[in-house]
């Protein structure tokens, strides 16, 4: 029996990567595997870490088992049915690549995506992207702003231009050896930089980009790609949000927005929802600046909105 880490989902087979060699093996899966929960439709995914047997041409094989997930996101239902589609697992790092202009990432966008990525435990970096357009006073003091607002909640912020290689090399390091992800609103420069940090995926983004130009669907099956130097790229064309699959209960969404969850092991009362209760030391953190009045309102929002259920 081997092990190795599924690259590809081609609808019918799974395309994996042994884990002692670069030979790739051409999967089905065992039938008890087809079996799935209720919850997702497919049960083995881009990332997953597998068993598998390999077949007598020794260029396909069948896959046994799946290892436990450490994380996994999911691309929310295009209907009302229940089945979430998992996208990747195994993710060691997210990227949220977001721009003060052309086109401007909401901060609500933002702190809804740390949401997931926090009760994902996805450990997330964000970017800002085209420092190259942030010339004037007005940008200067929003992206000043901006930085405080993700400092004071604990995010790892770097600063890049894309088109003018600053920080490219920094990126790479947090990249190297690691699977990693880039997500973020169209146009801030996601497959820009994914180009500029290993310009070897330059012909297949180029592909994808063709393809939504002409309607054509690119975004049924997901799909790891080798970054030249060490880790892996999920391409995920067309994801424009995901959701949560295990909705949690309104009283632990503190929980992961890392900055409230530290003061809130000061407040008085637990639970606490850090909104009316005296002695609350998460109240008293917004008005001492602490934490983000932006942070804390998408809080309230998020906790006030969709039957406590987060999915979005
Ligand atoms: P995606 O939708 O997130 O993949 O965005 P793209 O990579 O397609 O980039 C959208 C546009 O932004 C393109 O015209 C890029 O040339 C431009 N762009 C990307 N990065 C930068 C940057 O750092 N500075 C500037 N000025 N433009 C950028
Ligand atoms: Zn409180």
């Amino acid at each position: 029996m081997d092990t190795g880490i599924v690259v590809k989902h081609t609808g019918i087979n799974y395309i994996v990567q042994l884990t002692d060699s670069n030979v790739r093996l051409n999967c089905t899966l065992r039938g008890k595997l087809r079996l799935n929960d209720d919850k997702t439709t497919n049960p083995v995914a881009v990332g997953d870490i597998v068993d598998v047997e390999i077949g007598a041409n020794s260029n396909s094989g069948i896959i046994l088992n799946v290892h436990p997930r450490k994380n996994y996101i999911i691309r929310k239902p295009a209907n009302l049915s229940k089945q979430a589609h998992i996208v990747a697992a195994n993710i060691d790092k997210a990227f949220l690549v977001v721009s003060l202009i052309l086109p401007e990432t909401k901060l609500e966008f933002i702190d809804r995506f740390l949401l997931t990525t926090a009760a994902y435990h996805i450990d997330t970096t964000i970017i800002i992207n085209k420092i190259d357009l942030y010339e004037s006073d007005v940008l200067q003091s929003q992206l000043a702003e901006f930085e405080d607002i993700y400092n004071k909640a604990g995010y790892e912020i770097i600063k890049i231009s894309a088109t003018e290689n600053i920080n490219i090399d920094k990126l790479r390091e947090l990249m190297k050896d690691k699977v990693c992800v880039f997500l973020g609103n169209s146009g801030v420069g996601k497959s820009t930089l994914i180009n500029c940090v290993d310009n070897t995926q330059n012909a297949r983004t180029g592909k994808i980009s063709e393809a939504h130009k002409l309607g054509i669907h690119t975004t049924t099956f997901y799909e790891m790609f080798n970054l030249n130097f060490g880790g892996y790229i999920i391409d995920t064309p067309g994801l424009k949000g995901f959701g949560l699959i295990d909705e949690f209960e309104s009283e632990e969404l503190y929980h992961f927005f890392p900055e409230i969850f530290n003061f809130a092991k000061n407040c008085k009362y637990n639970p606490c929802t850090h909104t009316h209760e005296p002695q609350c030391a998460v109240q008293l953190a917004v008005e001492n600046g602490d934490i983000a009045v932006s942070r804390y309102n998408n809080y309230l929002k998020i906790l006030n909105a969709d039957n406590n259920k987060y999915r979005y």
